[in-house]
């Protein structure tokens, strides 16, 4: 904007412009009636002064009735030389034929006697009336006025000659020029003295007006400090007040449009969700810190400006187009390929104006990434449970099949399959009965039986089991493998709070697998050693090793290794899942170290607090 005026363009130059200009016209008005006015009054007195006196007339009427001509010529020219008027350049009788009679200009008397030549005599005989004009006589550039009056006989009321009047009007007209001289230059002098007043008035005025634009050129650059002074309650002094409260309340709607900025910065920082706002082509805008994090981007100029479909990789799916027509309004976009492994949930919103026009589109990021892999893994566990119960449904259904055929006759072979489906059943009531306990503790409806437990003497106690079984399958010859369990505890005892039947069935389960996973000659080392909080204990054997790749997942649910090996020994798939879940609850951790074809161990630590006797030692003193 051009802030600075022209002074011609200015308001105060208009005004004054105006303004100079009627108060020419005016004086040139009253001037010019005026000056005709005083021009026509001027003319009438002098007119008026030079009228002879009607006895002079009529003493010229008597001599020109006479018929003695030379006295009547000697007495008109003493009537002549006895009018004594200045104005009067020239008076001069002619009789009835048209003869002149007498002059007072002494240097025309060679005329007396003469004829007349002038038409107005001529005219005014023949007419008897009187005849005036104004002459401009070029020889002495000067400007005469001739009246030529009719003399009457008084008798007969017959024209007997006629008084020929010539006076100059250069002193008339001098004066009025001089008169006009100083109405000019009056008139001049007010209308500079008009026109110097018009713009210190027009600046008075167009002052406040000035100001107002300062401030709103102010206003305009966010400055409201300013305020604009209010001269008086005129129209100017109302608009001054009004600029004022206009820098108020913008100032107000700016304070309260930052607020809401601000507001909304920090929601959107503050938002547990991604949020990428685009322009009308798509290209991203702004982009708040949770976005930027669930889309690994350190900062947000690196985002800004770029599509949205590329920054959230769906260039191959999807079109701004499509986004923007609302085709496409939520979406699942897996980041695993960029190596951040999350699960986002896009939630798209078109920007529309009123008139319906779209000027950008809102995205709202949600991690999904929890809730997609237990969807995942729920499906995975319907899916799971169906196929290991169905495995031995289908081996019952045959077996029974082929005894309903007869098989039932054969004392061979009905007993084996009887076997064959009593395993089977056994082995699905297991099945059952972990999912049942697994589900429980999903449920939260597992009751833990807490005590103190010295766990070396568990321990021991459980392994004393083990040790039973192996001697009493070397007695008895059934077993096809030989192995030996070893023990490696802390010399201490170790109090930790366990419920005793969920911890055994764990070691237990722990134990089978070493056992069951053992070469033959294997040997099972037992550890147990105690950190300042933590019990640990760890149960190595020498046997197949757990493949690097599935050591992750080897506490899931249904998770084999070699699934059928492991059915063929009677796995369910669902010990190790069980174990976890126990460990957890008692609020330890379990975890596996394995080196594929040299062995496993699995490692089990609980929360322990020493216990210190001496305290118990006092405490027992004290309340003796
Ligand atoms: P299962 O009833 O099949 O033994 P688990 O949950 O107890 O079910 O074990 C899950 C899988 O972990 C087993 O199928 C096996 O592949 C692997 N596994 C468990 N313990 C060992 C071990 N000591 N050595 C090698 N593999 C093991």
């Amino acid at each position: 904007m051009n802030s600075k005026l022209k002074f011609y363009q200015s308001i105060r130059f208009k005004i004054a412009l105006v303004f100079a200009l009627m108060l020419m016209l005016t004086l040139e008005c009253v001037g010019a009636v005026f000056v005709r006015q005083l021009e026509h009054q001027n003319l009438n007195t002098f007119k008026q002064s030079i009228e002879l006196p009607s006895y002079v007339d009529n003493s010229l009427s008597t001599q020109l009735a006479r018929s003695d001509t030379k006295k009547a010529n000697r007495q008109i020219k003493q009537i002549l030389s006895e009018v004594n008027n200045n104005n009067i350049s020239e008076i001069r009788v002619i009789d009835n034929k048209g003869t002149i009679r007498g002059t007072s200009n002494a240097d025309n008397r060679e005329t007396i006697g003469q004829k007349s030549t002038d038409q107005a005599v001529k005219a005014t005989l023949l007419n008897n009336r009187s005849h005036s004009e104004n002459i401009y006589d070029n020889a002495n550039h000067t400007r005469y006025y001739i009246n030529v009056v009719p003399l009457v006989d008084s008798s007969n009321n017959n024209v007997i000659g006629a008084v020929y009047l010539r006076a100059s009007l250069e002193t008339v007209y001098s004066n009025i020029n001089n008169i006009t001289l100083i109405y000019l230059s009056a008139a001049l002098i007010t209308i500079a003295i008009g026109l110097v007043m018009a713009i210190l008035i027009s600046q008075e005025i167009t002052r406040p007006i000035e100001e107002m634009r300062k401030q709103t050129l102010r206003i305009a650059r966010g400055d409201f400090s300013g305020q604009v002074r209010v001269l008086g309650n005129d129209e100017l002094g109302q608009l001054a007040g009004a600029v004022n409260n206009l820098s108020v309340r913008v100032e107000e709607a700016q304070e309260s449009t930052d607020s809401e900025r601000r507001r909304l910065d920090s929601v959107l920082s503050h938002m547990s969700d991604g949020v990428l706002a685009t322009d009308r082509r798509g290209n991203v805008t702004i982009v708040n810190n949770m976005a930027l994090q669930l889309l690994g981007v350190d900062h947000e100029d690196d985002l800004i400006g770029k599509s949205i479909i590329d920054v959230l990789n769906i260039r191959h799916d999807y079109t701004v187009r499509q986004l923007v027509n609302t085709e496409q309004r939520e979406m699942i976009i897996d980041t695993a390929n960029d190596g951040s492994n999350l699960i986002l949930r896009a939630y798209f919103s078109p920007i529309q104006r009123e008139s319906g026009f779209v000027s950008g589109l809102v995205c709202v990021l949600h991690d999904v990434t929890s809730q997609e892999k237990e969807e995942r893994e729920r499906k995975q566990f319907v899916s799971n449970v169906s196929h290991e119960l169905r495995t031995p449904l289908t081996s019952v259904h045959s077996y029974v099949e082929a005894l309903s055929d007869g098989a039932w006759k054969d004392k061979d072979v009905a007993p084996k399959f009887l076997e064959v489906i009593q395993g089977e059943t056994d082995r699905m009531i297991r099945m059952i009965n972990d999912l049942l306990s697994l589900s429980r503790m999903d449920a939260g409806t597992t009751k833990l039986n807490l005590e103190y437990v010295n766990i070396k003497e568990l321990l021991n106690y459980i392994l004393d089991r083990f040790d039973m079984i192996i001697k009493k399958e070397e007695e008895d010859g059934s077993s096809n493998k030989k192995y030996s369990i070893e023990r490696h505890f802390t010399e201490k005892d170790l109090w930790v709070e366990i419920d005793t039947d969920k911890f055994t069935q764990v070691i237990d389960n722990i134990m089978n697998n070493a056992i069951k996973y053992s070469p033959d000659g294997g040997i099972i080392t037992v550890r147990l050693l105690e950190t300042h909080n933590h019990v640990i204990m760890s149960i190595a054997d020498q046997g197949l090793g757990i493949p690097r790749k599935d050591l992750g997942r080897i506490f899931d649910r249904f998770f084999r290794v070699d699934k059928a090996r492991s059915r063929k020994q009677g796995g369910t798939g669902l010990g190790l899942a069980i174990s976890k879940e126990v460990i957890n609850m008692l609020g330890g951790q379990i975890w596996v170290d394995s080196v594929e074809g040299h062995g496993s161990t699995f490692y089990i630590s609980l929360p322990y607090v020493p216990y210190d006797e001496e305290d118990d030692w006092d405490d027992q003193e004290a309340e003796s």
